[in-house]
């Protein structure tokens, strides 16, 4: 029987990434408040939220600062835009702290409201930089299967996963894939980390050399992958993948849409995987997901090429009412000076180890086929067979099944395609929270266990 809440929501709402007619039965976890990395539903039922809301809640739930500088900034000035050459103090200074802390030097930031935005401002300008620099056929920009960079046309594009394409007549022209980068499924028996990053350069510098480097513009790549399974790459893989791309000139775009601001105990991912971006994506933990904000940082290049063009064309014409959202940059700022003031850094590194040893025990249930992560983040696969790595039917949601015991056992975990959980908490748990995640999380497992036992699912 749902509540009388829950069945106003089926009755009115659409829910992203939800299975529509399933939902129906079910209805919806309705959260009502949080506090540090706790949630609580309408009944007052304790949540720990192992996911951060979706990978962005760095800071918890209830920060009075952030909460603060949104609120002064809206007495003060709660909108201007940046069109046409306007400005105010909240872009100026968070475009300034953001060069301050990029993990390459980062010439110009364009700011919009979301990482899909952020990724389509990314297509966009790619081609834009391509054209001024007088190469119109250079504008092919390869993304990796299983990648996720968001669900607007061209960023749904870029994002691997047949779920954002499927039915949705994508992806677009000028939008190729390369393989997925993850070792314990799709490398050769026998094949070291290595050898497999060394495989999967070579099938890129192939797929470039076979579309014709002069029409290839860009790559990009998530530092650790997050909605397509919280893939950490194999050894040496960005150095490897950098190499072809400056023999060809290709960019490099880093979407640290997840990986940003500390996830991966750096700063930014690409630090902490040797990636040397020419232009980077950021949103989520920018403002701890408090206000919503995207940010693309782009180098001095890119940025001459589009000054030059602008000379030529007149006005750069792509921008967002919301670019530079005051309220938004005000709530960012006070995010960052949080993260270097409480060495929100050097307490991911600090706790780390703990969480991955919990990760990698894992792998002792009977369920799991591996257990993976870096940082803050993990991934665990659903198998039915682990000689053999085969997965279940994938009509019978074993993943979605955890988290549905997950959250009986009061944790906020993420299925993801191809029986995957994911996990993603707040950057300020401390260790006695994380050892009730792992403890939740085994005990959903034993759950899930019994009932794929119970099903005679093999
Ligand atoms: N890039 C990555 C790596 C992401 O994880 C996401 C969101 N999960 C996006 C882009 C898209 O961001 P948004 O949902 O804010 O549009």
């Amino acid at each position: 029987m749902l509540s009388n809440l829950a069945t106003r929501d089926v009755e009115t709402l659409i829910h992203p990434y939800t299975q529509l007619a399933a939902f129906r039965e079910t209805g919806p976890l309705i959260l009502e408040r949080g506090e540090g990395v706790w949630v609580y539903d309408t009944e007052g039922k304790p949540y720990l939220e192992g996911m951060a809301g979706l990978w962005c809640t760095s800071l918890g739930y209830s920060n009075r600062e952030l909460a603060e500088a949104a609120y002064e900034q809206m007495l003060k000035l709660p909108f201007q835009h940046l069109f046409s050459g306007r400005s105010h103090d909240p872009a100026i200074e968070l475009a300034e702290k953001l060069k301050e802390i990029a993990p390459v030097p980062v010439s110009k930031v364009f700011f919009t409201s979301s990482g899909s935005e952020a990724n389509d401002s990314q297509v966009k300008l790619v081609w834009y930089y391509n054209n001024a620099r007088g190469r119109p056929q250079k504008k092919k920009i390869i993304a990796r299967l299983k990648g996720y960079h968001g669900v607007t046309v061209a960023s749904a594009s870029l994002t691997g996963l047949p779920a954002n394409h499927t039915d949705f007549d994508l992806p677009i022209a000028n939008i190729l894939h390369t393989s997925c980068p993850h070792h314990y499924r799709f490398a050769h028996e026998g094949e070291s980390e290595e050898e497999f990053s060394t495989r999967l350069a070579a099938e890129l510098e192939e797929q470039i050399l076979r579309e014709g480097p002069d029409t290839v513009a860009a790559f990009i790549a998530e530092p650790v992958m997050g909605a397509g399974g919280a893939v950490v790459p194999p050894a040496g893989y960005f150095p490897k993948i950098q190499a072809v791309l400056d023999r060809y000139d290709v960019l490099m775009i880093a979407d640290e849409v997840i990986c940003g601001f500390g996830r991966l105990g750096e700063m930014f991912g690409s630090t902490a995987l040797d990636i040397r971006p020419d232009s980077i994506s950021a949103a989520k933990a920018i403002t701890s997901a408090y206000a919503p904000l995207g940010a693309v940082m782009l180098n001095e290049d890119m940025y001459q090429a589009m000054l030059d063009e602008s000379r030529k064309i007149g006005v750069f014409g792509h921008g967002f009412t919301y670019s530079g959202h005051p309220v938004s940059c005000a709530v960012a700022i006070k995010t960052l000076e949080i993260y270097q003031r409480e060495d929100i850094v050097g307490k991911v590194r600090a706790r780390a180890p703990h969480f991955q040893n919990r990760v990698t025990a894992l792998e002792q249930h009977p369920l799991i086929g591996e257990s993976r992560g870096m940082g803050l983040i993990a991934g665990m696969e659903i198998v039915a067979d682990k000689a053999t790595k085969r997965q279940y039917d994938p009509k019978k949601g074993v993943a979605a099944k955890t988290v549905t015991f997950a959250q009986e056992e009061g944790l906020i975990v993420r299925s993801l395609a191809g029986d995957r959980i994911a996990l993603c908490p707040p950057l300020i748990i401390t260790e006695e929270e994380i050892d009730a995640l792992f403890d939740r999380l085994e005990r959903a497992l034993d759950k899930t266990l019994d009932w794929v036992t119970r099903e005679g699912l093999t």
